[in-house]
């Protein structure tokens, strides 16, 4: 399957999604990962999920990324007999202890930390912030509140109180039978919530034991402080603007989009800008022109991936979400003010003979009519730094280990393919070759660049270019000569 996009699609898996005909037509549409999302749902029903994605893989060939996402020390309300319930402007509302199921008056908090925290005035918001609630009265399992901003409230959405310290740890308990019932599974990247420090990622990494990528999620204000530090420790970012809006103001969320989107390119390691992308998608088929520009602007910043949340797991056009965020990212990766943005905005502090090579890969693809550029990886690194030169071309990534294709296909521009292992260059360039050509990349009489590490199976890094002809009879013929 061939995409006319670098940019990756990132789809949230739900009740609006959990088929095989409503996943297999996500991911003809343009979704390339799959988020589930352990806050919601059983692990019977993730391990379906789960299931029907490597289904899907297999039938089509294609390695798809699953990315689970844990809950992190996130604060939610109970359910309600009625599922959702309107919260009017000047109405009181209560949290409390109380697990019976809610109503208008009242909900469920099962956090007694955070009453034991509350005073009188704090607020609390619901729903990425979109509710808004004043603690009026408040005892150790209460607090009655007033609805300063009203609107929807439904099961299990997240609750912030953004001007009290709580003291959760990193990872719940149920955060850690989460990991460990997922990387069990066999995902390909572990979202991290609410990360603060990197030890929280060392934490979480030690436990996941190499068994998948560590993504982290950005969405506290000391994450954002801490960064580079967090980056270093991370295989990869999550831009989670909904908590990020509610723990910090919303207009300092753009700035830091832009900043951490620099940052991981620089480092090379894929990020994804998460939340209301097309936010009104999960009721109408058709998105606003504001959202349809963010999600171009998020490609213009050189994200490696645009993610949909409810739109592709609760609403009503899931479809829709993906192909429009497809179209979006085609049109916006064929103007010529793209490609000299992603040009313009390469940062590389050129160090080892692979960050040259991959350069050298990327000029050639600028001053000649290549068709692609292959190359070899066993960890993924160099088709990473390649990513990281964003070529005009694109890339495939071939390489022997599933894990790695998976885990790639979040990552800008790269097209992954399981090959067996090689031994000898010749037949790398004849498999790369044949790939372009079957792929459609590239026709008989183009040209592709081939990288690799020689000797083959020595784990080290990328030392041989190689612009070859995709005629198998010539490039026997030249090994020949
Ligand atoms: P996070 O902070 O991790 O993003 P979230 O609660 O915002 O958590 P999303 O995955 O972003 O969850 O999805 C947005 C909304 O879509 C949720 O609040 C929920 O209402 C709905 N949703 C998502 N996944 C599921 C699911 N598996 N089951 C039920 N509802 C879901
Ligand atoms: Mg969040
Ligand atoms: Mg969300």
């Amino acid at each position: 399957m061939r995409r006319l996009r670098n940019v990756k699609i990132v789809a949230t898996l739900g009740p609006a999604s959990e088929t095989y005909e409503m996943i297999r037509a996500l991911h003809e549409a343009g979704a390339d990962v799959f988020r589930l999302n352990m806050s919601h749902g059983s692990h019977d029903e993730i391990r379906e999920k789960h299931r029907i994605i490597r289904q899907i893989e297999k039938e089509l060939e294609n390695p798809i990324a699953i990315l689970a996402d844990l809950q992190g020390p996130k604060l939610r309300v109970g359910v309600f007999a009625k599922d959702s319930e309107e919260l009017e402007n000047g109405a009181t509302f209560r949290m409390d202890l109380d697990e019976s199921a809610g109503d208008a008056t009242r909900v469920c908090l099962p956090h007694p930390e955070i009453f034991a925290a509350l005073e009188v005035g704090k607020t609390l918001l619901v729903n990425d912030g979109k509710i808004r609630l004043r603690v009026e009265t408040c005892g150790t399992d209460f607090a009655d509140c007033v609805v300063v901003n009203g609107g929807t409230i439904s099961n299990r959405k997240g609750v912030n109180v953004p001007d009290v310290v709580l003291p959760l740890a990193a990872l719940s308990e149920k955060d850690l039978d989460d990991l460990e019932f997922a990387c069990g599974l066999g995902i390909d990247w572990l979202a991290l919530s609410f990360v603060q420090r990197p030890e929280d990622v060392h934490q979480a990494r030690k436990l996941v034991q190499g068994r998948a990528a560590v993504l982290s999620k950005i969405e506290k204000p000391s994450a954002v402080e801490g960064f580079d530090a967090i980056l270093e420790a991370s295989d990869g970012i999550m831009v989670a603007r909904g908590d990020l809006g509610v723990e910090l103001p919303v207009s300092a969320v753009p700035p830091i989009q832009k900043r951490l989107i620099r940052k991981c390119r620089k480092a090379a390691k894929p990020v994804i800008v998460a939340t209301q992308m097309l936010e009104s998608m999960i009721e109408s088929p058709m998105p606003t022109r504001a959202e349809v520009s963010d999600v171009a602007m998020a490609i213009y910043e050189g994200a490696d991936a645009v993610m949909l949340s409810a739109e592709s797991a609760a609403g009503a056009f899931p479809v829709q979400a993906v192909e429009t965020m497809n179209s979006v990212a085609i049109e916006v990766e064929q103007d010529p003010t793209y490609t000299q943005i992603m040009e313009a905005s390469r940062q590389v502090d050129r160090a080892s003979v692979a960050d040259a090579i991959v350069s050298a890969a990327r000029e050639i693809a600028e001053t000649t009519p290549i068709k692609a550029i292959c190359c070899f990886t066993e960890s993924g690194t160099t088709a990473l730094l390649t990513a990281r030169e964003r070529p005009r071309v694109p890339i495939i990534a071939m390489t022997s280990l599933r894990g790695t294709a998976r885990r790639l296909a979040l990552s800008w521009g790269i097209k992954c393919v399981i090959v067996i292992e090689v031994s000898r260059f010749k037949s790398a360039v004849v498999g790369a070759a044949r790939a372009a050509t079957t792929l459609g990349y590239a026709d008989q009489q183009d040209q592709i660049v081939v990288t690799a590490g020689l000797p083959f199976n020595v784990p080290g890094t990328t030392n041989i270019l190689r612009v070859a002809p995709c005629d198998e009879r010539l490039i026997y013929n030249m090994e020949k000569e």
